[in-house]
C-alpha cells in the first residue's frame, strides 16, 4: 500500500489488510509527506530490471506497479539477475539516482548488495556513462505512527563507475562458476546433494540440510 502511494499518490485498500487503509490515510493527513519533493515526477517509479551476467552486458527493464513486474522478472533467461527499483531519478549533482523505500525498523546501508545491482542496471541504461550513481534509502517505518519518511545522510551514498565495473566482473565470474557446477552436475548429480565437500565452506550455518559428521 505504501509503495503504491509512493508511485501514484493513491491509497488502495489491500484485501489481506483491511484496516491498513484507514490507518495509512490518517497518517498521511497528519504528516502530509511531500511526494514531489521526495520522489520528483521527473523520475520513474517501480522499475523492474534484469541484468545479464554474460559478457554481452545486455539489460532489460519493465515499468509497472502491478504483478506484471514479477511475471516479467520470472520470464527472464537464467543468465539474468532481476530486481525491482522503487524509484529512478536524477540527483542534484546530475547523476543517476536510485532510491529504495524501506518500512522496516532498521534500514540497510544504501551500499548493500541490493543497490549495487540497481546501480549497475541504471548505469547500463544511462546513455552518458556517468562516473557514479547516487543511491539512497528512504526510511519510513510503521512506528511511530506520527513519523515522516526520512532520508538522513547515512542513507545517502554513491557507487562509482569503477566500482560498478568491478561488481560486473564479479557477477560474471559467479555466473561462470554456476554454469561450471551445472555442467558438472550433469556428469555427477550427487554433487548437488549436501555433503562434506559441498557444505564445507558454505556460510549457510542454519541450513537444515547441512552436512554433519554425526
Ligand atoms: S549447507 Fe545447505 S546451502 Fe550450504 S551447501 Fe550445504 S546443503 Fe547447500
Amino acid at each position: 500500500m505504501v509503495h503504491r502511494w509512493k508511485a501514484t499518490g493513491i491509497v488502495r485498500p489491500e484485501p489481506a489488510y483491511p484496516r491498513h487503509e484507514f490507518t495509512f490515510k490518517r497518517r498521511l493527513e497528519r504528516i502530509r509527506p511531500d511526494r514531489e519533493k521526495l520522489w520528483p515526477s521527473t523520475g520513474i517509479h517501480e522499475v523492474g530490471v534484469a541484468v545479464s551476467c554474460l559478457p554481452t552486458g545486455t539489460i532489460g527493464q519493465y515499468i509497472g506497479i502491478d504483478a506484471g513486474t514479477d511475471l516479467w522478472k520470472k520470464s527472464q533467461p537464467d543468465h539474468f539477475i532481476t530486481g525491482s527499483i522503487d524509484y529512478v531519478g536524477t540527483w542534484w549533482d546530475g547523476s543517476p539516482w536510485v532510491d529504495d523505500l524501506k518500512t522496516g525498523k532498521n534500514p540497510p546501508s544504501p551500499r548493500s548488495v541490493q543497490w549495487w545491482l540497481y546501480a549497475l542496471a541504471v548505469h547500463r541504461l544511462h546513455l552518458g556513462n556517468p562516473d557514479h550513481v547516487t543511491v539512497t534509502c528512504t526510511h519510513w517505518p510503521r512506528y511511530p505512527a506520527t513519523g515522516a519518511p526520512q532520508r538522513p545522510p547515512e542513507l545517502l551514498a554513491t557507487i562509482t563507475r569503477t566500482e560498478l565495473m568491478k561488481f560486473e566482473r564479479h557477477i560474471r565470474l559467479k555466473y561462470e562458476q554456476w554454469e561450471e557446477i551445472r555442467y558438472q552436475a550433469t556428469l555427477n548429480p550427487d554433487i548437488l546433494n549436501p555433503g562434506e565437500k559441498q557444505c564445507l565452506y558454505c556460510p549457510a550455518l542454519d541450513c537444515p540440510s547441512r552436512w554433519s559428521e554425526e
